[in-house]
């Protein structure tokens, strides 16, 4: 499969890693978007959240934990915005499953 996260994840598209263990990969983005803007993906291929059935509910929460933990190696202290885009209205332009950890300024919401 052509795909440039599973690439990443391979470690066949050299990347510095920021966290990785059996099931995730999280690396910096290559176009960041805030001081600290990390992407957190299962190793996996899983499309996008559409995608993920009940049967990855155990997967999704250990992302969610895997970016609490870089949030907090980070120093993320006073906050950051986790985003998973999924779709084309929800802006994915990768597909392949990726949590966004963006912090270090103030976020505004509603995002674009
Ligand atoms: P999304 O638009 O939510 O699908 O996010 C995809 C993200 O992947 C974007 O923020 C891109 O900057 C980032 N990206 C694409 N290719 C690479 C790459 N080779 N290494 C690191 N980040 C990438
Ligand atoms: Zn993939």
């Amino acid at each position: 499969m052509d795909c440039v996260f599973c690439k990443i994840a391979a470690g066949e598209i050299p990347t510095s890693a920021v966290y990785q263990d059996e099931l995730a990969y999280a690396f910096g983005d290559i176009s960041p978007k805030a001081p600290v803007h990390v992407l957190i993906i299962p190793r996996e291929h899983i499309g996008s959240l559409a995608e993920a059935g009940a049967d990855k509910r155990a997967l999704l929460g250990h992302l969610m934990g895997v970016a609490g933990k870089i949030a907090r190696q980070k120093g993320l202290a006073k906050g950051y915005r986790v985003v998973v885009n999924t779709g084309e209205e929800g802006g994915q332009s990768v597909e392949h499953l990726h949590l966004h950890l963006m912090g270090g300024r103030q976020m505004t919401w509603p995002p674009g």
